[in-house]
Formats: C-alpha cells, sequence, structure tokens
C-alpha cells in the first residue's frame, strides 16, 4: 500500500512534499510522484493537500 495521487486534482503546490517524514514524495514536472516502496501510510500529507489529491 502507499498513498495515492490524483493527478488530474494535483496542482504541483509540493506541500506535501516537505510533510512526508520519509520522503517518499517528489516533485516530478508538475505533478508529484509517490515511491511505493518508501511510502509508510501515516497520511500525514493527505491532511496538507489544498485540493484533496491525496488519499489512502
Ligand atoms: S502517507 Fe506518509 S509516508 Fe506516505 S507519502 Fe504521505 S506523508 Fe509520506
Ligand atoms: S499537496 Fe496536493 S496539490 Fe500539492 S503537490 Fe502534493 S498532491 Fe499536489
Amino acid at each position: 500500500m502507499a498513498v495515492k495521487v490524483d493527478k488530474e486534482k494535483c496542482i504541483g503546490c509540493g506541500a506535501c512534499v516537505d510533510t512526508c517524514p520519509v520522503s517518499a514524495l517528489e516533485m516530478n514536472g508538475d505533478k508529484v510522484q509517490v515511491d511505493e516502496g518508501t511510502c509508510i501510510d501515516c497520511g500525514a500529507c493527505v491532511g496538507v493537500c489544498p485540493v484533496e489529491a491525496l488519499s489512502l
């Protein structure tokens, strides 16, 4: 399991990248990308996304 990114919704603000405690998120162009092997499903990023593009 890993957090899911709705790429239709993501506006590339980068807020979630700074929130992840294990650095599982990085920007790829104007969308965020999840390293599924690194994500620990903590949910920290979900609440900071202004457009609700992240879900567990
Ligand atoms: S759920 Fe937690 S570990 Fe996974 S990408 Fe979001 S902040 Fe990082
Ligand atoms: S916080 Fe949301 S809109 Fe911003 S980069 Fe992350 S997923 Fe995209």
